[in-house]
């Protein structure tokens, strides 16, 4: 059991970010159109165990993961009312679980609507499913072709009970990207052929970025993920979101450094001049990216101090020369992520996005959770 005291780093999540973020999402949407929470790969990385009671005690009535057993430890720490949806888990042999636990499963082709309709037409009530079509993404979901046979054979749906109909937008990043209005149209073309078949079905199409694309994309629900952690939902525009997260890590050692001394494995760091290098307890075993060796930066004390040399492991080292002494000592906390430190930029600087950062987020940081009330 790690603390604070014996950590090499400290992980905080402030969960009333995380509310207030999505509480400003959902004040974006079109009237009537309510706002899930995507809180799959254990809510990127931050805790699906407390962020997602906070999100309930917010006002977030359904919330979507990728994998069965997602969906399982979700449903844990939910009261009865949430929705749990499932988007990427197989069907088949499963169909009984799903309801059993009351998962939401999303039927993504006609196999899966195959193996879900009979069991849900031998139930007593048929449990609900989501039907999820693709638009343009070409990942998940029924291709045009199984849509378009599901059009021309409606019986395939009876005694189906549809809670969303849902689909992904490829580009919502890019708020200029022609494929947002062309699947836009193809989900819109789609659910009206559909809806005669669907009951009360909700639409639902926009992820995060996908909300900024405007009212048109909102339908029923919208699912945002990444921007109820603070990554921006618009890269080149300026963000709106609360920072959530902040990743600091513990300096173990100071030493002086002269020319032409070198840093780290393969002595890619080469010494220029007189000055200090800082050893931090965070490496690429904790999803520090190793791409940051040489390329990434930290906070300490309002400094930006750079990486230098190879990120290790369990390591990193710091060029603090430019820090005063009594900051840069054993014991002294550095951000790695934090508020002058978003991270999207610590993502940009190791060459992914701050999706990355967060879902690879490591096991050994102490963490610790604040606000989250209501
Ligand atoms: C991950 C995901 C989301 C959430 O996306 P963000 O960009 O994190 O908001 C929504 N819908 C589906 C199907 C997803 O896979």
């Amino acid at each position: 059991m790690t603390t604070a005291d014996t950590a090499g780093a400290i992980l905080t999540v402030d969960l009333d970010a995380v509310a207030a973020n999505w509480r400003a999402l959902k004040a974006r949407l079109a009237p009537g159109a309510a706002c899930a929470a995507n809180l799959k790969a254990d809510a990127y990385g931050l805790g699906a165990e407390r962020v997602a009671p906070a999100l309930h005690r917010a006002g977030c009535r359904a919330f979507f993961v990728s994998a069965f057993d997602e969906g399982i430890a979700l449903r844990g720490c939910l009261p009865a009312d949430a929705e749990v949806h499932v988007l990427a888990a197989p069907i088949a042999g499963n169909q009984r679980e799903f309801a059993a636990r009351e998962l939401i499963p999303v039927l993504n082709g006609l196999g899966d609507l195959e193996a879900w309709s009979p069991f849900a037409r031998s139930a007593r009530e048929a449990p609900p499913c989501d039907l999820h079509l693709d638009t343009g993404m070409r990942r998940l979901g029924l291709p045009p072709a199984e849509l378009a046979r599901l059009i021309a054979e409606p019986a395939r749906l009876k005694g189906v009970a549809f809670s969303c109909l849902i689909s992904h937008l490829a580009c919502a990043d890019e708020p200029r990207h022609p494929m947002n209005r062309d699947q836009l149209e193809k989900f819109r073309a789609a659910a009206s052929r559909l809806a005669p078949h669907l009951g009360a079905a909700r639409l639902s199409l926009a992820n995060s970025s996908g909300i900024f694309l405007g009212p048109e994309w909102h339908f029923d629900l919208v699912r945002p993920g990444a921007a109820l952690f603070g990554i921006a939902p618009l890269p080149d525009a300026p963000n709106p979101m609360r920072a959530a997260v902040r990743l600091q890590g513990k300096i173990l050692q100071i030493r002086d450094v002269d020319a032409p001394e070198t840093v780290g494995y393969g002595a890619t760091h080469r010494v220029a001049r007189p000055g200090r290098v800082a050893t931090v307890a965070v490496g690429y075993a904790d999803g520090y990216p190793r791409s940051l060796s040489n390329a990434g930066s930290c906070i300490l004390a309002g400094h930006r101090v750079p990486v230098v040399g190879r990120v290790s492991m369990d390591l990193l080292t710091l060029d603090v020369s430019g820090v005063p002494e009594a900051a840069a000592r054993p014991g002294a906390l550095v951000d790695l992520i934090g508020p002058e430190l978003p991270v999207d930029d610590v993502g940009a600087a190791a060459g992914t996005i701050g999706y990355e950062i967060l879902t690879r987020l490591g096991r050994r940081y102490h963490r610790v959770y604040i606000g989250g009330a209501d």
